[in-house]
């Protein structure tokens, strides 16, 4: 049952379509497996989110059925800059991406009406207030794309509409920061020439850019450059965990001067201020995280980016039918039934507006 006490949620990240490709099971089916399916969704009202492309590396395909395990295994493998793989190559991440892409049109031709891939924020709001699913397609890393931007006006074309420039790895645009912990995000290069075309590509057609997983420096780099609020879907605030996938307090100041979003990670090696990777974490630190993001960013500046399918989850939370229960601590801690409407969905709709234009 939808819990009619709490607005709709539309969320900032998920790795759902790397589920579905690797564990083959139905979006339309209540699954045990991963956080993200439409029964969950409509018993958690989650009324959609941000669906990441993300394309794993040549070396790394074996079939990842089990998210936890897969989150445990990206933290050592990309933990440091030395055991990384190589940067991956167009022709392995093109038809990735194509596929990919592909799973969730197909979702959308099979949904009979209940999925929408939405272009528009007007797009977004009419799915948001009518229960259509509406699902945003995200790249989690630039590596579908050439230097020459051919791939980029092709997807925009088909719905692509948010990008990360880097996951926690190194491309042809940016480099993204190693899960090591604790740590300063300020862990190596900002963008490359092609990286600060890119910017300037995306903020002239209305793609959003997403600055989650990029060093400080890019993070500079693109503020320097980007004439569109600053939004990072999926980060948590350093001061209370030292991530270097968090945002330092001098970075939200940013996000607030460009009136941009930050969405809160649900994942706890991101929450815990001991950084480790235990699903035995309070929802309270959920909360901790909000009050210093609402605190520094203001309450229009703060939404949810859970990274379902792709993290490890507080027990208490455990998949998308769980949403209540962190908006019942929300409420708990003194947000009001505005509040949380704005960081449910309003500011991920607001800012899309600005950013898209439409
Ligand atoms: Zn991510």
């Amino acid at each position: 049952m939808s819990d009619a006490k709490f607005p709709v949620v539309f969320d900032g990240h998920n790795d759902t379509v790397l589920s579905l490709t690797g564990t083959g099971r139905s979006f339309f089916e209540k699954s045990d497996v991963g956080h993200v399916d439409l029964p969950r969704s409509e018993e958690g009202g989650l009324g959609g989110g941000f669906f990441a492309v993300f394309i794993r590396d040549p070396q790394n395909f074996e079939e990842l059925t089990d998210p936890d395990q897969a989150a445990k295994k990206a933290m050592a493998q990309y933990g440091d800059v030395s055991t990384m793989p190589p940067p991956m190559g167009l022709d392995h991440a093109l038809p990735e991406a194509m596929r990919m892409a592909a799973t969730l049109f197909r979702v959308e031709r099979e949904s009979q009406g209940k999925v929408k891939i939405v272009r528009t924020a007007a797009e977004l709001q009419h799915c948001l207030d009518n229960g259509i699913f509406a699902m945003l397609l995200h790249f989690e890393g630039a590596e579908p794309l050439d230097t020459e931007l051919d791939a980029l006006e092709v997807f925009y074309q088909a719905g692509f509409r948010s990008l990360g420039l880097t996951w926690s790895r190194t491309n042809a645009f940016a480099q993204g920061v190693p899960f090591k912990f604790p740590s300063s995000p300020d862990l190596g290069p900002g963008l490359t020439e092609a990286g600060k075309n890119l910017v300037r590509k995306c903020n002239e057609i209305g793609i959003m850019i997403d600055l989650s997983h990029i060093t400080e420096q890019g993070f500079w780099d693109v503020q320097a450059i980007s004439t569109k609020p600053l939004v990072a879907t999926h980060s948590n605030a350093h001061v209370v965990s030292q991530s270097p996938r968090n945002l330092t307090d001098k970075q939200l100041d940013a996000v607030r001067d460009s009136g941009g979003v930050v969405g809160l990670n649900y994942h706890v090696g991101f929450l815990r201020p001991d950084g480790q990777n235990s699903a035995d974490t309070p929802l309270s630190v959920m909360v901790d995280h909000l009050d210093h993001l609402v605190e520094k960013l203001g309450i229009d500046g703060v939404a949810l980016g859970s990274d379902y399918d792709g993290a490890t989850m507080p027990a208490d939370l455990k998949d998308a039918a769980g949403m209540p229960k962190l908006l019942s601590a929300m409420r708990d801690r003194g947000y009001d039934d505005d509040s949380l409407r704005k960081i449910a969905h309003a500011n991920w709709v607001r800012v899309l507006k600005e950013t898209w234009g439409e």
